[in-house]
C-alpha cells in the first residue's frame, strides 16, 4: 500500500506536484518510464495502437540520444513525451551542480513541459525549482513492473487493485520490466475498458 499507492497524507508534503488527474471522471493516464528502448518500446507502440490508446512516455535523455528515431516514432504515433533526466541517477543528487547539468542535458534532447524525477525523488528545493519550469508528475499507482522478482500476475493485481478515477499509472518500457509490463499492461487495459475507463495523455 505504501509503495503502490502513497496515501494522501504523505502527498501533501510536496505541494505543486501532480499525483492524480481528474477524480470525477473514469479516466486513466498511462505512463511509461525509462525508454526509449529498442527491445521493448517498438512492441509497446504497436500494442498501444492495437488498443487504440495514447500514453505519456517519460524518456531518459541518454536513451533519446542513443535511439533518436525511436524517440521520434513515439511522437509520430501521437503519444506525449516527458523529461525523466539524462542519466537516471540513482537516489538523490547530492551534487546540485551535477543535477542542474543532468537536467539541462535532458532538456536539450526532450522537448516537453512535463517532468518526472528518476525514482520519484528530489530534494524539496529541487522539486520547487523544477515545478517552476515543468509540470512535475509523480503517480497515483506504481505497478512495480521494474522488479523482476515479482511475478507478472502480481503486477496486474497491483494495477487493477489501485487503479481508480484519475489515476496516473506507472509502467516501464525498460528491458528489465519487459516480462512484467508485457503481461500486465494489456491485461489491465482490458479490465479497465470493461469498467468503462478511458485513457488520456497528461
Ligand atoms: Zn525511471
Amino acid at each position: 500500500m505504501l509503495i503502490e499507492q502513497i496515501p494522501e497524507v504523505f502527498r501533501r508534503f510536496l505541494p505543486g506536484v501532480i499525483w492524480r488527474g481528474d477524480k470525477t471522471r473514469k479516466v486513466i493516464y498511462l505512463t511509461f518510464d525509462d525508454g526509449p528502448n529498442p527491445l521493448n518500446t517498438p512492441w509497446l507502440l504497436d500494442e498501444l495502437d492495437r488498443l487504440q490508446i495514447k500514453a505519456t512516455f517519460f524518456c531518459i535523455g541518454g536513451n533519446v540520444e542513443r535511439h533518436p528515431d525511436l524517440y521520434q516514432e513515439i511522437i509520430r504515433r501521437g503519444h506525449r513525451v516527458g523529461v525523466h533526466g539524462y542519466a537516471h541517477v540513482r537516489g538523490l543528487f547530492k551534487d546540485r551542480k551535477a543535477f542542474d547539468e543532468d537536467c539541462a542535458k535532458a532538456a536539450s534532447l526532450i522537448d516537453s513541459d512535463l517532468y518526472r524525477p528518476p525514482h520519484g525523488k528530489l530534494y524539496i528545493d529541487q522539486f520547487k525549482a523544477m515545478s517552476k519550469r515543468y509540470k512535475v508528475i509523480l503517480w497515483d499507482v506504481i505497478t512495480r513492473d521494474y522488479n523482476p522478482k515479482l511475478p507478472p500476475e502480481k503486477i496486474y493485481d497491483i494495477a487493477v487493485k489501485y487503479g481508480r478515477n484519475g489515476s496516473i499509472v506507472v509502467f516501464h518500457d525498460s528491458q528489465k520490466a519487459m516480462k512484467n509490463m508485457r503481461y500486465a499492461f494489456p491485461k489491465a487495459v482490458e479490465f479497465w475498458k470493461q469498467q468503462g475507463y478511458q485513457f488520456e495523455t497528461l
